[in-house]
């Protein structure tokens, strides 16, 4: 009788799984950044508006599609398209120069419920480069098209295309000019620490149905090289999505790259049991150098991680519980 009433106790508690108490999921959450760097505490209080109305309105975008039960890969890819047309970000338009004077974009997305991607590097006439990502990651065979073969791809697709010059800002201009003279020269690390780099994009979403997706865009680094490609469109170090996390990096993009750093998050997580916060804590200081990077991401309970060594990072987060959060510095 005894062992009868204990198997059935058990039955119960295997059937309703109240002996497995689940961590509980927060429905949506979104998270997304415009670049981290060196961002002086003294930049002018309307400009300072303008980058927190340019956060919240991309943030807003996001919400909108998350809330209705949209996907994890609409929210990031229309976030990273609105800060992709906000011309303070290093991004689309307000893109930096390289070293030959133009304008050479990077982009990549990541669906993690099924590990599919699309990335492209050195683009100069796609206006929303994330979208034309989506495109490789949904109708190529292939996950990665370079330069003349990313133009020629562009061509079989209907993407909206422009001149180079559409992505010139007077700002990103006078911030090449000064990386050609003086110490500046001494690439990149003098300019990175003049704070002329930041602006990279990305988000990283969680859906309601448990999808994680992260999409990163960039126009690199001020005055790079020829043919120069960085971390964000290289699957695994600037952008990363799996069952376990969606990561998106900013940041020296040569370091990024070296630890493989977004992928080396969702695996810190998975291999050894650590939180978000945890994960990317490891990364940021025993795997990169102080003022090298920041990362946003989600993991697939809806935690956010918004962490960087660098002295500031653009970004905000939203979710379905209604925290919602714009910064730019450290100490805020
Ligand atoms: N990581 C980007 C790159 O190296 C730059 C940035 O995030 O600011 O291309």
């Amino acid at each position: 009788m005894k062992y009868l009433a204990t198997t059935l106790l058990l039955a119960v508690l295997l059937l309703t799984g109240c002996n497995q108490p689940e961590t509980e999921r927060t429905e949506w959450a979104l998270a997304l950044h415009g670049g981290a760097g060196t961002i002086s505490k003294d930049i002018p209080d309307t400009l300072k508006q303008q980058y927190y109305d340019g956060l919240r309105q991309a943030l807003r975008t996001g919400e909108i599609i998350l809330r209705e039960g949209g996907s994890a890969l609409d929210a990031v890819e229309y976030v990273v398209r609105n800060l992709e047309d906000n011309p303070l970000f290093n991004a689309g338009k307000g893109a930096v120069f390289t070293a030959e004077g133009k304008h050479e974009l990077d982009a990549a997305i990541m669906d993690g419920s099924t590990l599919g991607a699309g990335a492209l590097t050195g683009l100069t006439t796609v206006k929303n480069p994330i979208s034309l990502a989506r495109i490789v990651m949904e109708e190529s065979p292939h996950i990665f098209f370079s330069g003349v073969g990313a133009e020629e791809f562009a061509n079989q697709t209907d993407v909206e295309r422009v001149e180079n010059d559409h992505f010139f800002t007077e700002t990103r201009y006078q911030q090449w000019q000064r990386a050609q003279t003086g110490e500046a020269n001494n690439y990149p690390k003098a300019a990175w620490t003049e704070g002329d780099y930041f602006g990279t994009v990305g988000a990283v979403a969680l859906d309601i149905n448990g999808n994680l997706a992260a999409a990163t865009s960039t126009g690199g680094m001020t005055n790079k090289q020829f043919g120069r490609v960085g971390d964000v469109p290289i699957i695994g170090s600037g952008t990363y999505a799996n069952h376990v996390a969606a990561i998106s990096a900013t940041g020296w993009g040569e370091q990024i790259m070296r630890n493989v750093s977004a992928t080396t998050i969702a695996n810190y997580m998975e291999f050894n049991g650590a939180s978000l916060d945890e994960a990317i804590d490891f990364v940021l200081t025993q795997r990169l150098n102080p003022g090298d990077a920041g990362f946003i991401a989600v993991d697939a309970y809806g935690n956010i991680s918004m962490k960087m060594n660098t002295a500031g990072m653009y970004r905000g987060s939203i979710d379905s519980n209604g925290n919602r959060v714009v910064m730019i510095w450290e100490d805020e």
